[in-house]
């Protein structure tokens, strides 16, 4: 199938998107931003989404970026994915990120996606959305009342679904450099690789005086937004790492899962199961990456 026809406009500053986006909602016309079209055009292509115009940001250069600032990796929205790949920056500061960015599609849809894509998508399956909850990532959103930073606990509404007006646009993802002697891991399990996850999961963790401490156990893939897994953190923390403790906990984070999706793909219950079994491998080699 083809798009549904459309209007196509390719402003040049994020000012003139912000002020177009403006301008089509109160003419009263739909409009959908376009960034590296992994997710939306299929979508245009299959008729999932049907937008009167397309907004697209891929000449706007200043939304391409990878920087260190107060303490924190901050990665403009029109970044490609590939770009965090070969990032020797992202690679040595924050790892979680960049070994989660490895898993996204294939190299093809890395070099053609965008970071803010990923993320403005909010699709359930995605590891960006694990990362921000692992992370405590902050997102930049700029419209026509100016810019907002919203942290990954209020970014993600619901399937599909970020904090994005339709007149604004996300500028810039923010993850906090890895604290020295963080453990972490990222475990997902898919059909084939390339392929969107069945499930996943993302850790960090410190040892204190031979002491689990600061655990954080992101999930995501199982239910319509990414979560951290409280009851499962709070049993390991202040407690020695062993393989009974890890075994445990990943009993804990299946439990405390809200209904997991049953799809195509997977049953509900199998992914209960999987998230058991990601949760305990993550957490024996996050501790193994302590040292
Ligand atoms: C074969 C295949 C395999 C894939 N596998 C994976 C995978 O394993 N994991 C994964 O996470 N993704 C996967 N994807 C999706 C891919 O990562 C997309 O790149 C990503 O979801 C969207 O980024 P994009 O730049 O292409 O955005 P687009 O497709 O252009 O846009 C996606 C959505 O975000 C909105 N949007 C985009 N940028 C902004 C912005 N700056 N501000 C506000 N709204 C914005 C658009 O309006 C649209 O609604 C796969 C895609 C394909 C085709």
């Amino acid at each position: 199938m083809k798009p549904a026809p459309f209007d196509y406009y390719a402003p040049e500053t994020l000012e003139d998107a912000v002020a177009l986006l403006e301008k089509l909602e109160d003419d009263d016309v739909e409009a959908k931003i376009l960034a590296g079209g992994q997710s939306l055009m299929p979508m245009l292509s299959l008729r999932m989404a049907r937008p009167e115009a397309l907004v697209d940001l891929g000449k706007i250069k200043s939304l391409d970026y990878i920087r260190e600032e107060g303490g924190n990796i901050s990665i403009g929205a029109m970044t490609s994915k590939r770009a965090v790949e070969d990032s020797a920056l992202i690679r040595e500061k924050q790892p979680l990120l960049h070994a989660a960015t490895l898993h996204i599609g294939h190299r093809q849809i890395r070099n053609q996606g965008t970071v803010g894509g990923s993320f403005a998508h909010a699709d359930p399956a995605a590891e960006y959305g694990a990362i921000a909850q692992a992370l405590g990532m902050e997102m930049v959103v700029v419209g026509p009342d100016g810019e907002r930073v919203v942290v990954a606990d209020d970014f993600y509404i619901s399937f599909l679904t970020a904090d994005i007006d339709s007149t604004e646009v996300l500028t810039e993802v923010r993850a906090p450099v890895m604290a020295a002697g963080t453990g972490w891991a990222f475990q997902e399990i898919c059909r084939r690789q390339g392929d969107l996850a069945i499930a996943g999961t993302a850790v960090t963790l410190r040892l204190e005086n031979g002491n689990c401490t600061d655990v954080v156990i992101a999930v995501f893939g199982v239910n319509a937004i990414a979560a951290r897994l409280g009851d499962a953190e709070q049993l390991l923390n202040g407690k020695a790492p062993s393989e009974a403790l890890f075994r445990e906990a990943g009993r804990v984070a299946s439990a405390e899962l809200d209904e997991p999706i049953s799809d195509v793909h997977a049953s509900g219950e199998y992914r209960r199961d999987l998230v058991a079994t990601l949760v305990r491998r993550c957490l024996l080699e996050a501790v193994e990456r302590v040292g």
